[in-house]
């Protein structure tokens, strides 16, 4: 059970005290306070775990302080969609809104291999009207010979660079718990010029240790890959591992499952699940096409399998798109095949906006429905 608090009520208040006071009298019962911070105001969250089902949901609304009271099923306490929630789908970061009603596009780099190329990305995201990007500095990487990325030693420039060309926010993917530090570090020095959503990546999914971590911290919000090869419910636990640390701000990333079912394309693509996960947990989604299909094949009538499978997350109702691009692909150091052009940056901005208002469409058509 959730206890939500009327925004005014902070811990140094009568009536929080005295909120403290009742749920100490509860029996077997514990309690985990957190916190959601918002654009206006911060508010506080009060889990109960335990005997919850003793409890009435008149009894709790009428504590001090309490604003509202929301009943959690087993699936998900915090991030997941429950009965009468009325809690956001939404977060903001850096001037950014992250929200299951909007989409933001992190077109990219796959790994950082130069100052150039990250230069000549930025410019053309700036150029084409871009807030948000990825750039890998940390690789994890198939064979421990091939290049495992700059690490922290691109990061002052790739942050630069972000302030010079207008970029808040950077998808970097994180592999252990010092590379916090070291972006944090990196940021400082360069006057945070811009912002960081770490990326867990498909590898780590259930890196428990990881997620408790980078769960720990509330600074950056986080863009979860769900698991190549495990249950979409164990990918969601996963998510939840963040929240329970205390970081709900974050985003779910669709990237397709490991299996030669998808062949020819790299994986499996599951952009079916969209509105799956928008529908069991109030996190964004976002879609990964360029691992999902990890080529630039095309299909007969010339449009790349990356932008239609893109378009199908899009219609869908996807929030983020996080997609591969490479002033020079044959010279990237990592996924060049998959890669776009950045003269290719305008044609797919206009293609996914030809997707999302499909999408708006259709949500309207529904609602007009629904209302007769
Ligand atoms: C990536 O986005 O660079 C990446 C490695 O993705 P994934 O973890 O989904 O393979
Ligand atoms: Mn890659």
């Amino acid at each position: 059970m959730i206890l939500i608090l009327k925004p005014e009520t902070s811990p140094d208040t009568t009536e929080y005290k005295q909120l403290e006071g009742h749920l100490s009298r509860l029996e077997n019962i514990e309690t985990h306070v957190h916190k959601v911070e918002g654009t206006e105001h911060t508010l506080t969250e009060i889990y109960l775990i335990g005997n919850t089902a003793a409890l009435t949901l008149e009894d709790m609304r009428s504590l001090p302080g309490v604003d509202h009271v929301v009943r959690v099923s087993e699936e998900y306490r915090i991030l997941g969609r429950h009965k009468e929630d009325t809690r956001p789908a939404s977060f903001d970061y850096n001037g950014v809104r992250f929200s299951q009603d909007n989409l933001n596009v992190f077109a990219g780099l796959c790994a950082v291999d130069s100052p150039e190329s990250v230069e000549g990305m930025m410019k053309a995201l700036q150029e084409n009207g871009q807030v948000c990007t990825r750039m890998g500095a940390y690789k994890p990487r198939t064979s421990p010979y091939s290049f495992q990325g700059h690490g922290k030693n691109c990061l002052p420039y790739v942050f630069e660079l972000a302030g010079k060309y207008g970029i808040k926010v950077i998808a970097m993917e994180v592999t252990h718990e010092s590379h916090l530090d070291e972006i944090q570090e990196a940021l400082d020095q360069t006057g945070n010029s811009t912002g960081v959503m770490l990326q867990i990546g498909t590898r780590n999914t259930q890196n428990f240790e990881l997620l408790k971590k980078v769960g720990r911290q509330q600074e950056f919000p986080v863009l979860l890959k769900r698991g190549f090869g495990i249950t979409l419910d164990e990918s969601l636990n996963a998510a939840e591992y963040l929240a329970s640390g205390g970081n709900s701000n974050v985003v779910f990333g669709l990237r397709g499952m490991k299996t030669n079912i998808g062949d020819p394309h790299r994986n499996f693509v599951d952009f079916a699940h969209v509105s799956v996960v928008k529908r069991l947990t109030r996190m964004p989604v976002c879609i990964d096409p360029s691992h999902s299909v990890g080529a630039r094949s095309r299909g007969p009538e010339g449009i790349l399998d990356v932008m239609h499978v893109t378009s199908q997350g899009v219609i869908a109702g996807a929030n983020m798109i996080l997609v591969d691009f490479h002033p020079e692909p044959t010279k990237a150091l990592v996924d060049g095949p998959q890669a776009l052009l950045l003269e290719e940056l305008p044609l797919f901005l206009e293609d996914v906006k030809i997707a999302r208002q499909a999408y708006e469409k259709r949500v309207a058509l529904f609602n007009s429905l629904s209302a007769n």
